[in-house]
């Protein structure tokens, strides 16, 4: 099979940039041989103005709300967030095939290879049948009210038997709770009891408002149940942040932590001495769009935190774009090296996912698609 070699100003491995002389080598379907020196790379070298990385790894995103892009407006807080969501999904719903199918373009467009794609229904399973991206499905379950907790996860669970019969069962799915102020403990015993169910997701302290929840039974959510009449007598908080509260429930699985924007130094202290693998994903620009505020990186950073990036949805969010999640932490934290963020967007993500053996780097076997990145990121391969 012809080998295509590339050459840029440099590229990154997955790991780390390796410098400029270097040369790609892979074949016209992607599989990778290897990466050598310039000087051994004997036939036609193509040379592209920019960085090679491997396809990024979108570890959160909800293709299914791709209809909604500009409906809600930003910075309104996440209960008011979460109440516009529910009111106007219903917009533009005739779109939803389409905005799905152009997200997904602009996705691959933008150099996403892999992404770990939450679903309440089945609206991506036409799209996902066309495996031009490789997915994770985390089917999404939420009922905060314990009597409802068996209808809403068997209702889940038939979602998520739809998509993993794709294409002879080969699809990647899991079933996983919303967030600690959406599902109730029945539905979350539920949930972690599911056997072979990993890796787990849950959208972790993205407001200030669940923390408090958790804490006092107190805060902004309190409304938002009021709105939908929500009854949340049977609901005693535990007294602790909500991480400390639900992260037990899953020991011995692996669970991407979505957001984290109000998670503090004691929960991330916490969450390390669990045998959970847990894994911190972050949307930066969702979270600018809707709260205004970013996580402290730094201080994630400074305990070892496992990082992925995820782009959320088109709901909270201008673009899919690993790339342009890079870009905004980098205005934000310039002191972050750029090879520690693109570590993040393909080799972490690919690790979360655990997809490792085919995504996120350039090792010989690996097939994790050639992104090209100067002031864009493009896809080339
Ligand atoms: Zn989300």
């Amino acid at each position: 099979m012809k080998q295509i070699k590339l050459k840029g100003k440099d590229i990154f491995d997955g790991q780390r940039l390796l410098g400029p002389g270097k040369v790609l080598t892979i074949d016209e379907n992607g599989l990778v041989s290897g990466i050598t020196d310039e000087t051994e790379a004997n036939e036609e070298v193509q040379e592209l103005d920019g960085i090679l990385c491997p396809g990024f790894v979108n570890t959160h995103c909800h293709l299914e709300l791709s209809h909604m892009k500009g409906v809600i407006p930003e910075k309104t807080g996440l209960p008011a967030f979460l109440t516009q969501v529910m009111q106007s999904r219903h917009i533009n719903a005739d779109l939803q095939p389409t905005a799905i199918r152009e997200a997904e373009l602009a996705m691959w467009n933008a150099g996403i290879a892999a992404v770990g794609d939450i679903s309440n229904g089945t609206a991506t399973l036409h799209q996902k049948q066309q495996q031009r991206l490789y997915y994770h499905t985390f089917v999404e379950c939420m009922g905060f009210v314990d009597a409802g907790a068996s209808t809403r996860y068997n209702a889940s669970l038939e979602v998520l038997q739809a998509f993993s019969a794709i294409n002879g069962a080969s699809h990647n799915s899991s079933i996983v709770p919303h967030a600690p102020y959406s599902v109730s403990r029945t539905l979350f015993d539920l949930l972690a009891a599911t056997p072979g169910n990993t890796p787990v997701s849950i959208h972790n302290q993205e407001c200030m408002a669940e923390n408090e929840l958790y804490q006092n039974k107190t805060g902004s959510l309190l409304s938002f149940y009021q709105t939908f009449g929500i009854d949340i007598s049977g609901f005693n908080a535990p007294g602790s942040n909500s991480l400390e509260a639900y992260l037990p429930f899953f020991s011995h699985n692996r669970i991407l932590l979505v957001h984290n924007t109000y998670s503090s130094s004691q929960d991330i202290l916490y969450a390390q001495q669990q045998a959970t693998e847990t894994w911190w994903c972050l949307c930066p620009q969702a979270n600018l769009y809707i709260e205004d505020r970013l996580p402290d990186i730094n201080m994630l950073r400074s305990h070892g935190c496992n990082i992925s990036l995820g782009t959320d949805s088109l709901a909270s969010n201008h673009c899919l774009s690993v790339w342009e999640e890079i870009k905004t932490i980098r205005r934000h934290y310039p002191e972050i090296p750029l090879e520690e963020l693109l570590k993040w967007g393909t080799s972490n993500g690919a690790r979360a996912l655990g997809i490792s053996d085919t995504y996120g780097s350039f090792h010989k076997g690996a097939r994790p698609g050639v992104v090209l990145i100067n002031e864009e990121s493009k896809r080339i391969i």
